[in-house]
């Protein structure tokens, strides 16, 4: 699940990071959680030197995680971290950077439901997608991060190794029916496109409210060829299995289902769940697309458990349709499994516990998503 509350309720290691960051802070509590961190750090690093296999692997592959909320993009004043640091000291190439579209109308209850409040102001969700533009502006700049923006962009960049961010939104009601505004945000470096979040959209049906649409309307059906037509990523998270069928038929390009776990019983989903059925991802991974699992602590509690998840994942769709959608920082005070992109050389160690290949740690890790990354964009 992703969400909207970080900004209101962040977890205790994001405040004490941009506290510490920001100087304003140096008590011994502080200072304890630094040593912690550096400490992890000489572990992660440790991990590498003492494995030397996965080292490699590391080094050669290239990382994506296909859905973060990472470093405060949803809605804090300032970067919370050092988001290309950690990428660096992970081994990583790129995070599908996305702020949610719907934020200022939506909240996480302490039951970990997303609800409505409001309905938004004429604006006001424009001006709020406006306002993140302009700050992931910011973090690119003062982090020296770069932007996947073409075809070929994510191998020349792990090649580089340079840390990047694929520009993402989570949900198009900042369009307000107006679909020039793709090209608006397009312009400003955003190649990923999620077409519906928790605030319902004229854009069709979602997962987590009754079905009103008919699945895919005929506006979401413009967004989307209005995608296919620029060169963005279109990602159907969130959305109804009604709203895939229609997106399956008339996307040109393959479909990412960038956040969600496949649920283990069909028979047994409840309700406005956010999982997936089999037939659901199913029919992402026929479009060539790819299923992003979700490091959802409700979901899974460790980094072991996560990976039996893209276990049972690639059991179901085939190790060249499954992916890492994180979601991080987007379960409100719950960590995700893993939040620092500096342990990926962890999740690789536990996906090789769990008796994946190289060659399908290479396709998960991101190989995938570079696949419909590269048929999505412009050359
Ligand atoms: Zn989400």
């Amino acid at each position: 699940m992703s969400s909207c509350a970080e900004h209101c309720d962040p977890t205790r290691r994001s405040v004490l990071r941009g506290l510490a960051r920001s100087g304003a802070l140096a008590t011994g509590a502080t200072l304890g959680w630094l040593a912690g961190e550096a400490e992890g750090a000489a572990r992660n690093n440790d991990a590498l030197q003492t494995d030397a296999e996965t080292a490699a692997l590391v080094e050669s592959l290239i990382a994506v995680d296909m859905h973060s909320h990472a470093a405060g993009v949803n809605g804090r004043p300032a970067p919370t971290y050092d988001l290309a640091a950690r990428l660096r000291s992970g081994g990583m190439t790129a995070v599908c950077l996305c702020h949610s579209a719907d934020v200022p109308v939506i909240r996480r209850e302490p039951d970990g439901k997303v609800v409505t409040v409001r309905s938004p102001h004429p604006g006001e969700l424009w001006n709020h997608t406006k306002k993140r533009l302009a700050w992931v502006d910011a973090l690119v700049q003062a982090q020296g991060l770069r932007r996947a923006l073409k075809r070929g962009d994510l191998e020349a960049l792990h090649a580089d190794r340079a840390p990047a961010i694929v520009q993402a939104i989570e949900g198009s009601q900042f369009l307000e029916g107006r679909l020039e505004r793709i090209g608006e945000v397009f312009a400003r470096g955003v190649r990923q496109l999620q077409v519906v979040h928790f605030f319902v959209s004229e854009m069709g049906d979602n997962q987590t409210e009754p079905a009103t649409q008919g699945g895919l309307t005929a506006l979401g059906k413009e967004a989307i060829a209005e995608c296919n037509r620029l060169g963005l990523v279109v990602d159907v998270a969130h959305a109804s299995m009604a709203f895939v069928e229609a997106a399956a038929q008339v996307c040109k390009t393959p479909l990412l289902l960038s956040h969600t776990a496949i649920a283990k019983r069909d028979d047994r989903m409840q309700r406005f769940t956010r999982l997936v059925s089999s037939a659901h991802a199913k029919l992402v991974a026929q479009t060539g697309g790819v299923v992003g699992i979700w490091g959802a602590p409700l979901a899974y509690k460790t980094i072991d458990q996560w990976a039996d998840g893209l276990a049972h994942a690639a059991d179901i769709v085939g190790a060249d349709h499954v992916g890492m959608g994180t979601d991080n920082s987007g379960f409100g005070a719950l960590p995700g499994v893993w939040e620092d992109y500096a342990d990926f050389p962890k999740v690789v160690q536990a996906m090789r516990r769990r008796g994946f290949t190289a060659a399908e740690i290479r396709k998960i890790a991101g190989g995938n998503y570079v696949r419909v990354f590269n048929r999505s964009v412009r050359a």
